[in-house]
């Protein structure tokens, strides 16, 4: 194995020589645990910590490493290494954090495709694909579209199905499989190439873990599951949550992955609607809402079928949402900067005292 089948670049390697790294190693970040973590190189499989420099100067979580990660190490002995620093990220998929509103959380980064999986029974659902295509234009990372259980219809049916994400989907590519038939799956592992890195988003009970067992060749979900180690000290979890498939790809599939969703659409909107934007600079109002405007090119273009109903209306809840999301974060920045001018004023204050 070569540091290239992990991921590794012409960028990275460039990064690596400007930044003076040569007496670090470098290795990827395959596992997050609680601010330990699991550092895969060619040879070896680490456990990691960040030296206490990195702690001190990293003043948001985001400058933490997070799996996916490139990171320039030191070896501490011959199992443990001390992550000096992450290399910059060319994606990073993130959701809003749990409890905490308008805060970001690193999911995972270095991702370059995003399988978006469905199955083709009871979650088939057009408005969700465009929720994860949008996640994915936000991240920058670029969408798959899987439609899995294919086994459960029949031809006609799923031709139908792919008809209606044709006409509101275009130019992303659409894969049919079964995991259960294995129909399609040949088409999938071709498409996938070597050292690019993956992940799986989808509602549960698609076949994530189904397709990745079939795409690993191992039965990994069902025999490695999360599992505290107790074997010398180590108190990160066994489960690998970045992996080299069988034909080079690699895998990244972590539980943080698994609850991306619903809430993290609310950027990236313009990618996804293109057509509606497109139009609304013919909208007679610069400040349009495209609802109940005289002259609104887009709901001329609704009303003349252009643009797909349901479509214009999945556009309107988004934006919706990306508005509020937008306004708490306003909210979270004044409230940061009231805090600090309260602080600057009460050092100063302080400072005056002492004269
Ligand atoms: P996940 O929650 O997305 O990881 O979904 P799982 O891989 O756990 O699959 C959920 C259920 O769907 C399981 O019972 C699988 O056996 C079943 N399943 C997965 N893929 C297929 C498929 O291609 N066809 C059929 N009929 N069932 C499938
Ligand atoms: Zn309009």
């Amino acid at each position: 194995m070569k540091l290239e089948d992990l991921g590794y670049n012409e960028y990275l390697e460039n990064y690596r020589k400007d930044q003076g790294f040569d007496s670090f190693g470098v290795g990827r970040v395959i596992l997050e645990h609680k601010e330990r973590y699991v550092v895969k190189t060619v040879e070896n499989e680490y456990d990691a910590e960040i030296i206490g420099n990195l702690r001190f100067t990293a003043n948001k979580r985001s400058d933490f490493p997070a799996v996916g990660d490139w990171v320039a190490f030191s070896e501490f002995d011959e199992n443990r290494v001390l992550i000096h620093a992450v290399f910059p990220r060319k994606t990073i998929i993130e959701r809003q954090a749990v409890g905490k509103q308008g805060e970001k959380q690193i999911i995972a980064t270095n991702i370059d495709f995003a399988f978006i999986m469905q199955s083709v029974d009871y979650d088939f659902n057009i408005n969700r694909l465009e929720r994860y295509l949008t996640i994915c234009n936000i991240s920058n990372v670029e969408p798959i579209i899987i439609l899995n259980k294919i086994d459960l219809i029949n031809e006609s049916e799923l031709s139908n199905l792919i008809f209606r994400v044709r006409e509101r989907v275009k130019k992303i590519p659409v894969i049919a499989i079964s995991n259960e038939s294995q129909k399609g799956i040949e088409t999938l592992k071709k498409s996938i190439i070597k050292g690019k890195t993956y992940c799986l988003l989808g509602s549960s009970g698609v076949g994530k873990s189904s397709l990745l067992n079939n795409l690993s060749g191992t039965q990994r979900m069902k025999t490695n599951t999360i599992s505290e180690s107790t074997s010398k000290g180590r108190h990160i979890t066994s489960h690998r949550e970045l992996l080299v498939l069988e034909n080079g790809g690699i895998l990244i599939d972590n539980p943080g992955m698994r609850e991306v969703g619903i809430a993290d659409s609310t950027g990236g909107l313009e990618k996804t609607f293109d057509a509606i934007i497109q139009l609304s600079k013919d909208c007679k109002f610069k400040d349009c809402t495209h609802t109940t405007e005289i002259d609104c090119a887009v709901l001329t273009a609704v009303r003349q079928g252009e643009i797909d109903e349901n479509s214009y209306a999945n556009y309107l809840k988004m934006e919706k949402e990306k508005e509020h999301f937008e306004s708490t974060v306003a909210k979270k920045r004044k409230k940061d900067k009231d805090f600090g001018k309260m602080i600057k004023h009460y050092k100063n204050t302080k400072k005056s005292d002492k004269y």
